[in-house]
């Protein structure tokens, strides 16, 4: 790494380059211990620009040959330094041509030409490019490539990169070649290449106009036995962009490879998708039913970026929700449509409360299109992506489903080909429906959660009903007052049995307050408000338990049938939580536990609903909505929740565990799973249950399990207890999986998150196990991360979790910042902790400012977080 010092970035500063980049050729020469980048760069100055200097982007690049237009350069005419290449005095069109070496098998990063195991690979977005060749890294800059790489012919017999494939031969001294053409102009970021010895499977795909696509799946060989979901996920992706956008692919060929080590889940670098493995790999011996449902999300996340990313991609950084908002709301719909869409639905609203809620109310709040930054990297947010989609949710729900459709179409008649920004995008959905959204872009330039309140009247003579609402979001860093928001808020309104009164509407709410009118209501309502989670914000709305009831029992909207249950539980969790502060011991709400028989026994619900609707709220979700944060006493106040349900209920989960059971061979449908969802549910509160044979039932499906879902299931809740089959259950699991890299992941991630009282001693002891491997990303957020986001033990009252957490952060900084700053994150919400835990997180933050050449992007995160 450089030691580049921190300098701010800002949106406002955006300017186009002075030169235009017409074309690239780019060769690469693969050796084990080096390889050789020759880039030739055809430049033009824009009209507009009178510049002769020109600045290009390098890190960690050892300069070897330097020409302009076939003409050697001397010292005189460029500068070199840690950021870069200065041409000091250039025409108005040249080509430039320089040849380095770089050091794939050093780079720790896994920014740029890297080394996983014995393959060559690539990741540039945002700013790995730079550390490639010398060039204009940035988005906006968008240019057809030619590419020719060559390798030893054994070693290496794939060479991959983006585009077509032109040609391909052996050359001397055992060494073979490739060279690929993209004929779609695109930035560096979505460059890629891969060289590695790896087995495929291939398969065809026809357009909807009839061209033949051909498409491969690569990984190591050992792996190449679990390519075949990945593959037919792939399919499912494309069909589903020409039906539901009219997207069709535009390439011949379409490649995806999985990596061991890689720093994002994936990459959509044009036509050669670069995975981590974690995405591509399954079988189901080794995937679990959540491993199978990812990889199709991620495997279409990364084919729709074709055209929402690639075919128009980002005029700058700041504009990265552009293409990552749009992109994971696409692929929400894409897995709603292939499952269950109400289900999909909730998990994406649990990600964004228990992650993106938590981000705005911390030190690194900031609006889905920043305004500035120091690292880049930092801000591949869950405010981008997740708040992100949901912006543009809000959209689709304001135009409907052929409006949205309508705007989508028009964003590419006007921008194909180019890169451009959120206003861009926006201004398309508006101009296409006939609408106004300048007040919508608040969403973009505003950061925080905005709070609704909703208070009502009843008028019973004029059979009126009036829902009163008012806005409000809380102060975030430099945004002290904000504007109204421009929020839908989906509502229906029915009667005490369940009778719809009022169908649902989209109620627009603009002003800071604002009244809306429904007659004809017979009778006084129970409100089923911001059905579908309409918009990303709170709601403050004293509703009766009796009124939850109704909803959890009738409402039409599976979504907030749901989420009535869990303001239920919350409250139920929050009232013994105040019992047990107080010395007091409580029995839980009797009303709350009438209602979970009830779903218990329902013969209606699907098994995935009711799964769901049995589930209490996790300590992610419940943390966020207190203003003083006691992990200890949550997860106690929880517990007796837990444990009271598991009694209570214990005979009906026995009877639905054997129910559920079934000894059909596995798949990933929707039927199946939900079936397996109910059983594990059952099991694990089985688990808990003060009687009964819970932990001998989880010692047997752990030893009688046919596939990964409901072996890891049976660990999980074997590993949060202190009981001796404990023991011989982790022992066995590892015996039998050490040689599967991602089975190891779930071993090492069961245990970084059990609740079991000698967790922390085994996660310090896990960190020092040969299966450890601190350079592997997914290794590191197996048992680092996952063990940060341990409400017991990363939070325990000595402050053992936190220095451990921040002597890994700086041991990880040295390596690879990008996850070290991610890591780093874990002690951003310091502030909202009981004073002791608070002043605690404090000082581990302190201690790594204080630390010798921090990375930008630690230093980043560690500076904001000391802030707040
Ligand atoms: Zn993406």
């Amino acid at each position: 790494m450089s030691d580049t010092t921190a300098t701010v970035k800002y949106r406002k500063d955006y300017a186009p380059t002075d030169f235009r980049i017409d074309q690239v050729h780019l060769d690469f020469f693969l050796e084990d211990e080096y390889a050789l980048v020759t880039a030739e760069l055809n430049f033009s100055r824009r009209t507009d620009s009178n510049a002769t200097k020109l600045f290009l982007d390098g890190e960690d690049l050892e300069l070897q040959e330097i020409y302009i237009d076939g003409m050697a350069l001397s010292a005189e005419q460029y500068l070199l330094s840690d950021e870069g290449l200065q041409l000091l005095d250039v025409a108005e069109s040249f080509v430039l041509k320089t040849v380095v070496k770089i050091q794939p098998q050093l780079n720790t990063s896994l920014s740029g030409l890297y080394k996983s195991g014995s393959m060559f690979c690539t990741q540039c977005e945002s700013l790995g490019f730079r550390r490639i060749t010398y060039y204009l890294d940035r988005p906006d800059v968008m240019t057809t490539f030619k590419v020719s790489l060559s390798a030893d012919k054994e070693k290496f017999p794939v060479l991959l990169s983006n585009g077509n494939l032109m040609d391909s031969g052996d050359t001397a001294d055992g060494r073979h070649y490739s060279e690929w053409h993209d004929p779609h102009p695109k930035p560096s970021y979505l460059f890629a290449l891969v060289a590695g010895d790896l087995g495929v499977l291939r398969d065809t795909f026809t357009t909807c106009s009839g061209k033949l696509v051909s498409l491969y799946v690569y990984s190591e060989h050992e792996n190449a036995d679990k390519l075949a979901y990945a593959m037919q996920s792939l399919i499912e992706s494309m069909k589903w962009d020409e039906e539901v956008y009219g997207f069709e692919y535009d390439l011949e060929i379409y490649n995806i490879v999985a990596v061991g080590d890689f720093n994002m889940g994936a990459m959509e670098n044009k036509s050669l998708n670069v995975f981590n493995t974690a995405y591509v790999l399954s079988s189901p011996e080794t995937a679990t039913d959540s491993d199978y449902e990812g990889i199709e999300g991620v495997i279409g996340h990364e084919y729709f970026h074709n055209y929402t990313g690639n075919r128009i991609t980002c005029r700058d950084w700041f504009q990265l929700t552009l293409k990552e908002g749009l992109t994971v709301f696409r692929d929400q719909q894409f897995s709603a449509d292939m499952g269950d869409a109400a289900l999909k639905r909730i998990d994406d609203v649990n990600v964004l409360r228990s992650v993106q809620f938590r981000e705005d109310m911390g030190p690194m709040a900031h609006p889905i299109r920043p305004d500035s930054y120091v690292a880049m990297d930092n801000f591949y947010t869950s405010t981008v992506y997740n708040k992100g989609a949901e912006v543009i949710r809000m959209m689709h729900t304001l135009v409907g489903a052929d409006g949205f459709r309508s705007g989508s179409d028009l964003y590419f008649e006007r921008y194909d080909g180019q890169a451009v920004s959120c206003d861009d995008f926006r201004l398309s959905i508006a101009d296409a429906n006939n609408r106004d959204f300048s007040q919508f872009e608040l969403w973009y330039s505003q950061a925080g959660t905005p709070k609704i309140s909703l208070s009502s009247s009843y008028d019973a003579d004029a059979q009126r009903f009036v829902l009163s609402c008012e806005q409000s979001c809380q102060p975030t860093p430099g945004q002290d007052e904000k504007l109204p928001f421009h929020i839908p808020l989906l509502t229906a309104l029915f009667d005490k049995d369940g009778n719809e009164l009022a169908g649902e509407r989209v109620l627009e709410l603009c002003e800071q307050r604002q009244d809306f009118v429904f007659e004809n209501i017979t009778t006084e309502p129970v409100v089923s408000a911001l059905r579908k989670f309409s918009a990303p914000v709170t709601l403050d709305f004293e509703q009766s338990d009796s009124d939850l009831q109704v909803l959890m029992s009738y409402d039409s909207d599976t979504f907030n049938r749901w989420e009535a249950g869990q303001r239920f539980a919350t409250r139920a969790i929050f009232d013994l939580m105040t019992s047990l502060a107080e010395g007091k011991s409580i029995a839980p709400s009797p009303k709350f536990l009438d209602s979970m028989v009830e779903i218990a026994n329902d013969k209606q619900l699907s098994p995935g609903m009711k799964s769901y609707l049995l589930c209490l709220p996790g300590h992610a979700a419940l943390s966020g909505q207190l203003d003083v944060i006691d992990p200890e006493l949550l997860q106690s106040a929880r517990k007796v929740l837990r444990t009271a349900v598991a009694d209570r209920l214990q005979d009906k989960f026995s009877e639905l565990y054997d129910a559920m059971s079934s000894d059909e061979a596995y798949e990933p449908s929707q039927e199946q799973i939900g079936r397996r969802r109910l059983r594990n549910v059952c099991l694990s509160y089985l688990s808990v249950a003060s009687t009964g044979n819970g932990v001998e039932m989880c010692a047997t499906q752990f030893a009688d399990a046919s596939n990964m879902t409901d072996s890891v299931s049976a660990l999980a809740c074997l590993a949060n207890l202190d009981v001796p089959q404990r023991q011989t259950a982790l022992s066995d699991f590892f015996e039998k999986w050490q040689d599967e890299d991602l089975v190891v992941d779930k071993w090492l991630s069961v245990q970084a998150s059990s609740s079991a009282s000698d967790t922390f001693a085994r996660v310090v002891a896990l960190k020092e196990h040969p299966a450890f491997d601190i350079r592997n990303p997914n290794k590191v957020r197996s048992l680092i991360r996952t063990f940060a986001a341990n409400p017991v033990h990363f939070h325990s009252a000595d402050g053992e979790g936190y220095r451990f957490v921040a002597d890994c952060v700086l041991e990880l900084d040295k390596l690879n910042p990008q996850i070290a700053a991610r890591i780093a994150s874990a002690f951003a919400q310091w502030h909202r902790y009981e004073p002791s835990r608070s002043l605690q997180m404090k000082q581990q933050l302190q201690r790594i400012s204080e630390q010798d050449k921090l990375s930008p992007d630690t230093s980043e995160i560690v500076k904001l977080s000391l802030q707040a």
